[in-house]
This record gives structure tokens, C-alpha cells and sequence, in this order.
């Protein structure tokens, strides 16, 4: 898909014609210019040869169809990876990367292991996006949310994301809802400030996988410059302009962060959230070769820790393992 042409295609053409351009894309969904029937026929040869509306990318399913993974390759024949996630009730969730790699290297994290190449541009991270919502059509179904949880630090790449969030939540464009949309940080501190300013009540995640500051520069390189007491003061000062809740993520790796004295640690921070708007969500840690996942009676055992502090804990659904497309494992292709 190439929408660099399409102000030079579409100049002085009615505004009609542009709003119809857009209808097609985003709600009707097409996915070839010949289906714009409603266009004239002269417009849709133009648009067809240039701006192409394919979406080159290769979809990888598990058997039970619950998650599936895209290989999207990008124009510089980059490739980005996202994840659709099909729960139970109809919820429809596309995860989407934001950069080609990443450069801050967390060591649990195969997309840190790989390295930045560079930005997405708008509309490859809308691709991603309309790619599944193209997929889910065709099933009759519907996409319901999007997070920013796959390849790349969305804050690093601030606008773009902003642009692509833009499009996403547009009654226009793919219409939907800010409040369902997500965005994770590894907590760069000027973006949760960023954040706290955008009209759109978009939710926030914080990275924050470990409580302490030694142990969290020791697997996240990151902290050295965000150290936790900096990162905790950008979230308290979002949650005090935004009254919204955040999500502490955090990724449970056997013998490393596991400990009844980290969740000790982890609840202290949680409960310093003004409002009680802090809240845990536990991820299983996905192996990428390097550490082992926390056993399920630990992840109980640390989860009643938290609770019994009074604070807030989710645990998030495993998806996508099974294609190598779950949390932190997308781009392991490329070392194969
Ligand atoms: N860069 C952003 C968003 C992408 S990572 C961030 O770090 O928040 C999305 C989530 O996947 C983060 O919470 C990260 O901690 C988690 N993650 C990374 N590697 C993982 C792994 N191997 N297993 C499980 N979760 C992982
Ligand atoms: Fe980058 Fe997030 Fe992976 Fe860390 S966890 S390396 S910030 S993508």
C-alpha cells in the first residue's frame, strides 16, 4: 500500500470525491480500487496505478485460529511484525509495531535484540491496522482494539504514532474509539508528559518489569536514563491531569523479578499512584532464548502478594507463543 501519490491524484477533485476516497479505504474496507464503484472510472485507474492498495504481508495462524501473526514487508523491503488477538466475547485486538526494531535493548525483549533500523511512517503503522480489520471483515467480524505493544518504543517515535493514532480513531478512518486504543511505554519520561496533553483519552502502559532501580537498569538499559523515581513522577503527574487509570506491566522472569520482595517493591510503586489509578498486569515471559518463564504457582503466589496489599492485578491472556508472534517475541525471524 503507497499513499504518496494520493494528493497528486486527487488534486482538484471535489471534496466529495476525497471524502468517498476515504470511505472506501477505511469503512468499506477495499482492498483494489476497482471495487470503488462509486468513483468515476478514470479515478480509480489513476488510484489503482498509483496508489496501490495491497498490503504485502504474510499471515501466520495458530491451529485454533486464536491469534494470528502478519509479516508485513515494507516498502524499502523492511519487514515489521503485528499480532492479531481473537478473545473470547468478540473482543478483536491488533498489536501493532511502531518502529523497525528497537534501540533500547531490554534484554528479555527479541525486538532489543535485534537492533533499530528505523521509524514506521503513519501509514505503515495504519496498514498494520487495516490489514486485520481487511481479515476480520472477511470473517464478518469486527476489530475492536489496538495497542502499540510490538516492535519499538512508541514514544521514540512520537508523531508518527500520533499521526497513525489520528487516522485510527477517526469517525473517517478506522473509527476506533481513543478509549480502546493503548499505547506502552518503556517510560520515556517526555512522552508520558506529551501524553498527558493530547485531547484524545487514549490509554497508557508502563513497562516497568522490575521495582527497583538496580535490577531494572540490569535488564532494562533504559533505566539509567529514566531511572524508576523519574519515571513514577511522569505517571503521577499524567494520572493527576488525566484521572485515568495506568497499566504497570510487568514481565514475570523465573529467579530474576519473581521474588515475594519484588512484589513487595512492585506494590509500594503501585500504591503511590495518586487516586489508587495504578494497576498491575502481569505478563508470562515469553522465551526468547535468554531467561525462563516465572512457574504458573509463582505468578499466583506473587499476584496474592499484591493483592493482599490492596492493589489492583490483571494477568494478561497468553496469545500468539505458538507463532512467535506473543509479547517481546516479534522478530525472531529475523535471526532465523
Ligand atoms: N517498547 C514498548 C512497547 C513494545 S514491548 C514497551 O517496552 O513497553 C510490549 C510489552 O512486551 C512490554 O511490556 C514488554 O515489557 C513486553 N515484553 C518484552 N519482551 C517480552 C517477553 N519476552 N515476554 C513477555 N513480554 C515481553
Ligand atoms: Fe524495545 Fe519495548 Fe522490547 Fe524494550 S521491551 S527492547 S523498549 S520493544
Amino acid at each position: 500500500m503507497d499513499f504518496t501519490n494520493l494528493e497528486a491524484v486527487l488534486r482538484g477533485e471535489p471534496r466529495l470525491t476525497r471524502a468517498q476516497v476515504e470511505e472506501m479505504v477505511f469503512q468499506h474496507l477495499i482492498d483494489d480500487w476497482s471495487r470503488a464503484t462509486n468513483l468515476p472510472a478514470g479515478l480509480r485507474e489513476r488510484l489503482s496505478r498509483d496508489c496501490p492498495l495491497a498490503i504485502d504481508a504474510e499471515l501466520f495462524s495458530l491451529s485454533e485460529g486464536a491469534a494470528v501473526k502478519a509479516l508485513l514487508t515494507l516498502r524499502d523491503g523492511r519487514k515489521v511484525e503485528s499480532v492479531l488477538m481473537r478473545h473470547p466475547g468478540g473482543r478483536n485486538t491488533v498489536c501493532v509495531s511502531c518502529q523497525v526494531g528497537c534501540s533500547l535493548g531490554c534484554v528479555f525483549c527479541a525486538t532489543g535484540k535485534l537492533g533499530f533500523a528505523r521509524d514506521c511512517e503513519p501509514l505503515e503503522i495504519v496498514e498494520q491496522v487495516l490489514l486485520f480489520a481487511r481479515h476480520l471483515r472477511q470473517r464478518g467480524e469486527r476489530l475492536t482494539n489496538v495497542v502499540f505493544m510490538g516492535m519499538g518504543e512508541p514514544f521514540l517515535n512520537y508523531d508518527n504514532v500520533m499521526r497513525a493514532v489520528q487516522v485510527i480513531n477517526r469517525k473517517e478512518g478506522l473509527n476506533v474509539g481513543a478509549r480502546h486504543i493503548s499505547i506502552s511505554t518503556v517510560g520515556i519520561v517526555e512522552g508520558i508528559r506529551r501524553l498527558s496533553g493530547e485531547p484524545a483519552q487514549l490509554n497508557m502502559a508502563v513497562s516497568l518489569n522490575a521495582a527497583n532501580d538496580r535490577l531494572r537498569s540490569e535488564i532494562m538499559p533504559v533505566n539509567e536514563k529514566y531511572p524508576i523515581g523519574a519515571l513514577m513522577e511522569a505517571v503521577s503527574g499524567y494520572v493527576a491531569k488525566r484521572k485515568r487509570r495506568v497499566m504497570l506491566e510487568y514481565v514475570m522472569i523465573r529467579g530474576v523479578n519473581d521474588s515475594d520482595l519484588c512484589a513487595g517493591e512492585l506494590a509500594a510503586l503501585a500504591k503511590a499512584v495518586p487516586g489508587g489509578l495504578g494497576f498491575v498486569n502481569l505478563i508470562r515471559y515469553n522465551p526468547t532464548g535468554v531467561f525462563q518463564p516465572s512457574a504458573p504457582a509463582r505468578i499466583e503466589g506473587f499476584k496474592a502478594l499484591l493483592r493482599s496489599e490492596g492493589v489492583a492485578v490483571t494477568e494478561r491472556y497468553r496469545f500468539g507463543q505458538g507463532v512467535r508472534g506473543g509479547c517481546g517475541q516479534l522478530g525472531l525471524h529475523a535471526r532465523d
